[in-house]
């Protein structure tokens, strides 16, 4: 029977309704503050602060990374209380990504579960290299494949929890991925073949050494999923809009069969902290970028997001927090003439597709 595999267990792909395609609810990326440690002692001050309302402008800047507060979402009740807004605007569904070394919690999940009645797939894989837990390194491809295998069939430890999709596995530098990124995409390709889930990964776009955001690596990685004979159409690629700044980047991809995330929406940061001139696109960008996906006939291979992962993009720090895309984002797509048919496509109809095995 085709299903989609839920934290509270398999439900028929028509429940799935509106879906984000990519989110974190409960995660800690403190390894990241480790990693951008500040040079400048007043911005070292402010690591081990709690998140603050006169910080978030600086945590929206280029000094986003270097709060451990900030990159620690663990509190059920606040996140109970952020999803209850994505539901109050006909949010129905999350892929929730985060993975073993980011803190995946599937108790946890299936608790907020209960408390929201939102639908919530849990994910198996490893995100980029710096975050790997220990055993990544010693297994190979086919071991890992395994372990993601065990975690969609038969559930993660003993806990009753089954994983219902592959990803964001993480690429980092060297792009378009370190060699422990490859070895962790070959083993989502071998898990996908085996089990048929959908998969994504998490671009590498940083090029450290010329500081500079590259777009070359998703061509890299459609070539690697095509050599392991995986299933292109089950593919997303995560931060899309990151990759693909212009619909042409995007239409190249889309050509190759894969699907596209645009999961970024209300992060308009700007990394000149760390890369002068590099930033996000703004929501802008993203919206001028899909009006014209649209157009060209595109949306049934496109899902939307927000990747909702630090404390400042929660509505309590005065983010734009999980209700952002269906609050503001829709309405403008309308404004801007795609049909209702289109946002459909985009919400519900293709994520129900890509996620049900
Ligand atoms: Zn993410």
């Amino acid at each position: 029977m085709v299903k989609i595999r839920t934290v509270r267990g398999d439900i028929s792909p028509e429940d799935l309704g509106v879906t984000l395609s990519h989110e974190h609810i409960l995660i800690n990326l403190q390894f990241l503050c480790n990693l951008m440690m500040p040079q400048e002692a007043s911005l070292r001050a402010l690591m081990d602060k709690p998140v603050t309302i006169e910080m978030i402008y600086l945590l929206r800047r280029g000094v986003r990374k270097f709060n451990y507060d900030d990159a620690l979402l663990s509190d059920i009740d606040l996140m109970v209380r952020e999803l209850l807004e994505y539901k109050s605007f006909s949010g129905r569904s999350l892929v929730e990504q985060t993975l073993p070394g980011i803190g995946r919690d599937p108790l946890g999940l299936k608790r907020i579960s209960e408390l929201t009645g939102l639908n919530i797939i849990c994910s198996t894989g490893w995100y980029i290299v710096s975050s790997h837990p220990s055993y990544v390194k010693n297994k190979s491809s086919e071991e890992l494949a395994d372990i993601m295998i065990k975690e969609i069939e038969e559930g993660i430890d003993d806990i009753g929890i089954k994983a219902g999709v592959i990803g964001e596995c993480g690429c980092s530098f060297p792009i378009p991925y370190h060699p422990e990124e490859e070895k962790v995409l070959r083993a989502a390709c071998k898990a996908q073949k085996a089990t048929g889930v959908a998969f994504s990964c998490h671009p590498a776009f940083i090029d450290v050494e010329r500081k500079v955001y590259r777009t070359d690596a998703p061509l890299a990685y459609i070539k690697l999923i095509e050599k392991e004979g995986a299933n292109l159409e089950k593919f997303f690629l995560s931060h899309s809009d990151i990759v693909c700044p212009t619909s042409d980047h995007a239409s190249k991809l889309l050509e190759k069969g894969i699907n596209l995330s645009f999961d970024t929406f209300g992060q308009d940061h700007y990394d000149d902290y760390i890369f002068m001139g590099a930033r996000h696109p703004t929501d802008p960008e993203r919206i001028s970028n899909i009006v014209e996906l649209c157009k060209r006939g595109y949306e049934k291979n496109i899902m939307l997001s927000q990747d909702v992962c630090w404390k400042h993009l929660l509505k309590r720090y005065g983010g734009p927090g999980y209700s952002h895309l269906l609050e503001h984002i829709v309405p403008t797509f309308r404004y801007y003439g795609v049909k209702e048919k289109q946002i459909r496509t985009m919400l519900i109809d293709n994520p129900k597709r890509i996620l049900s095995f």
